[in-house]
């Protein structure tokens, strides 16, 4: 039966502790023009169920799908980050877009969710520096080197790269995250190759963050960390987000989902455009998939503990990007019975606080304090107020 958190763990969550360091949210805005403030019946994360849930902060991703919007990635980017800013004017009293620890405890103080923008894959920057400078300028705080694609400056755990593209970072490549680091934009690792992981881990001058993966050690996909990786992640002041994917979690979920993908009623999903595809989606995998027991997503989080140490580990949920999440850890309202089941398992509730959100935090303190400390919008992009 699903656990109800106990009291000493519902007075941690009423204090919104949880900083999810990767949600896909905000395209549903985008795409399908769901007003993210309200409860949403479809979806993973909204502000009303994020509240529910502990959520004091997460990473609004950008993420652009680069076949799609192959043309023109940069429009897709800013599309989706004028989304994040339209939804902060909706709601100024319940969302705030934060770029700097002062501005995230504003937020806190005044009761708000804290948005800080991501950008998942480094093609919206076409090769460019200045690129990365009109996204900082517009907010962007959390950038993922690589989704999927590989680019020719950084190799992605996908097989299949072609000789152009080099084994891990090219020069361009340490120009980036060295560059970054000038900046104040913390560099996310999840979906780069074990090369790109390190050169980025030695390049950077300050912790790096892999946003949402699992671990090696408890399921063989390129998309989760090896203890090697979680070892030089933490020696260097980061903290990996373990992802809620069942199909990154487990081999047995990953066939599970593979098998419900091969059915006539998921092929028949490809006549509907891409959002809806993907909400369809998510609720056939729903219905048709055998659930993956939440204890599986602890165990990962545990191993990592043991292999990083407490300081290092975090939540990266991949709301939104994801077609589900393990059993009783359905949507963004969930996080407290993770957090019990922690507890159940033996964290202590300082420990626990530091899982929720109290390290990425600390990463994403670190790293803003670094450049600029005045987030701004260009007023090109202000979107007009549309009410409280
Ligand atoms: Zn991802």
């Amino acid at each position: 039966m699903r656990p109800d958190p106990s009291p000493a763990v519902r007075a941690l969550l009423s204090r919104l502790p949880v900083f999810d360091a990767h949600a896909d949210t905000i395209g549903r805005a985008v795409d399908l023009g769901e007003d993210l403030g309200s409860r949403t019946e479809s979806g993973h994360l909204d502000l009303v169920r994020g509240r529910e849930g502990g959520l004091g902060a997460f990473v609004v991703v950008a993420w652009v799908d680069p076949e799609l919007f192959a043309a023109d990635p940069r429009a897709r980017a800013d599309a989706m980050f004028d989304a994040a800013h339209d939804l902060a004017c909706r709601h100024p009293t319940r969302f705030r877009l934060v770029g700097n620890a002062a501005e995230l405890d504003r937020a806190r103080a005044d009761g708000c969710i804290s948005g800080i923008l991501g950008i998942e894959g480094g093609h919206p920057l076409e090769g460019r520096l200045d690129r990365l400078h009109e996204f900082f300028e517009r907010g962007l705080r959390v950038l993922t080197l690589v989704w999927n694609n590989h680019l020719p400056w950084v190799r992605s755990c996908r097989d299949g790269a072609g000789a152009d593209i080099p084994p891990g970072l090219s020069e361009f490549g340490r120009e980036v995250v060295s560059e970054m680091n000038q900046l104040g934009i913390v560099v996310d690792l999840s979906h780069a190759a074990e090369q790109s992981f390190h050169d980025a881990l030695e390049q950077s001058a300050h912790p790096v963050i892999a946003s949402h993966s699992g671990c090696r050690a408890l399921h063989d996909h390129p998309r989760n960390l090896t203890d090697a990786q979680l070892r030089a992640l933490a020696d260097r002041g980061g903290v990996v987000g373990i992802v809620f994917h069942p199909g990154f979690l487990d081999a047995g979920a990953r066939a599970e989902e593979a098998r419900v993908r091969a059915t006539p009623a998921w092929r028949a999903l490809d006549a509907l455009p891409p959002a809806e595809r993907f909400l369809a989606g998510q609720a056939l995998m729903r219905r048709d998939a055998s659930p993956l027991p939440a204890a599986r997503l602890v165990d990962h989080i545990l191993h990592a503990i043991d292999v990083a140490g407490i300081d290092h580990v975090g939540l990266g949920s991949d709301f939104d990007g994801i077609d589900r999440g393990p059993e009783w850890l359905e949507d963004a309202s969930c996080y407290g019975t993770l957090a019990e089941l922690l507890h159940r398992r033996g964290l202590s509730l300082p420990d626990l606080e530091k899982v929720l959100g109290g390290n990425m935090e600390r990463v994403f303190r670190e790293v803003t304090s670094i450049g600029s400390d005045a987030f701004h919008l260009t007023p090109r992009n202000r979107p007009e107020p549309v009410g409280v």
